[in-house]
């Protein structure tokens, strides 16, 4: 599943290629791609003749910015693909939604698992993190209901309402991370996964920032030193800006916006190297489940001390040797 730099990968693919674009036509090929508006043929009469401006990322979704203010968020989910087909490319059976441009290429949403979703909203800020949490989720669940009643329009920042800050922004300080963390008792990979806590990240990035953390992802989130928290704060960044420096990790579907896998699936820790040899100190890396998500990790480097017993994630878990 792509995870931020995957998403951050197609988003830059496509700012360089469609930014300037006009839509002449969309075919839906699929209707439960379409999110919002509904029907689908409203969704497509809407943004018939619109201007490409920009194209962007937030959480796990790609932004494309219309010229008008309004934005097309592009939720890839499982195996979702954001193409640009030159004119006479073969047709694709797996494109759900075609966009046709000017220029005489096609945007084409390809998604084999049908899982992702496409919607068009008005404009709006983006900007999360402090509508994030306990009474952020009560807020934006008032504010939704709000827009239903009023029949106002929904906008894009009521798509993100619950999602948390962004990793790679400016403002995602260690004083931040740690302010967050305060009180939680959740188990660090649970955290890092909870979209609302931190936005795009998976589990792929989830495991590697933990290793080069040499923090347990059994640790209970508020147990964490100040030097700890620093630690995982930036082996988060670390983690994501080698993953986008590299195009992305492709296990399996993910691709740019160019069709290429990316390269940063050989590059990985701990992440799909189950019983091969820590980068850091020999020994094999485990795999356990958490929260019903397989966690690769080295119980040597990342012992989980919160607990009292030196390599105790095994006893802990379900341990496993397959992938
Ligand atoms: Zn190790």
């Amino acid at each position: 599943m792509p995870e931020l730099p995957e998403v951050e990968t197609v988003a830059r693919d496509l700012q360089r290629w469609i930014a300037g674009a006009q839509i002449t036509g969309v075919e839906v090929r699929w209707d439960r791609t379409i999110r919002h508006p509904l029907p689908p043929e409203r969704f497509a009469e809407e943004l018939r003749g619109s201007v490409i401006q920009r194209v962007g990322r937030r959480a796990k979704s790609v932004l494309i910015q219309l010229a008008d203010g309004r934005v097309m968020t592009v939720a890839l989910r499982m195996t979702g693909a954001l193409l640009v087909a030159d004119p006479g490319t073969p047709d694709d059976r797996y494109a759900r939604v075609v966009f046709r441009l000017a220029d005489g290429r096609e945007l084409r949403y390809r998604d084999v698992r049908k899982f992702g979703r496409i919607g068009l909203f008005e404009g709006g800020s983006l900007r999360a993190g402090r509508v994030a949490g306990r009474r952020g989720l009560a807020e934006a669940r008032r504010r939704r209901a709000k827009v239903r009643e009023a029949a106002a329009p929904y906008r894009v920042g009521d798509v993100f309402a619950r999602h948390g800050p962004e990793p790679l922004s400016p403002s995602f300080s260690a004083r931040r991370l740690s302010d967050r963390l305060a009180g939680r008792s959740a188990r660090l990979k649970t955290l890092l996964l909870d979209q609302s806590f931190i936005a795009g990240i998976g589990n792929i990035y989830a495991d590697e920032a933990l290793w080069l953390a040499r923090l347990s992802p059994l640790r209970a989130a508020d147990t964490l030193s100040q030097a700890e928290v620093g630690r995982l704060h930036r082996s988060i960044r670390k983690v994501l800006r080698q993953g986008i420096t590299n195009r992305g990790a492709s296990f399996s579907d993910y691709v740019g916006a160019d069709g290429e896998p990316g390269e940063n699936a050989e590059r990985l820790a701990v992440y799909g190297r189950t019983g091969a040899p820590c980068l850091r100190c020999g020994r094999p890396i485990q795999r356990l489940v958490i929260g019903q998500r397989s966690t690769h990790f080295c119980p040597y480097c990342q012992p989980d001390s919160s607990s009292g017993e030196a390599a105790a994630a095994g006893s802990r878990g379900q341990r496993s040797s397959d992938r």
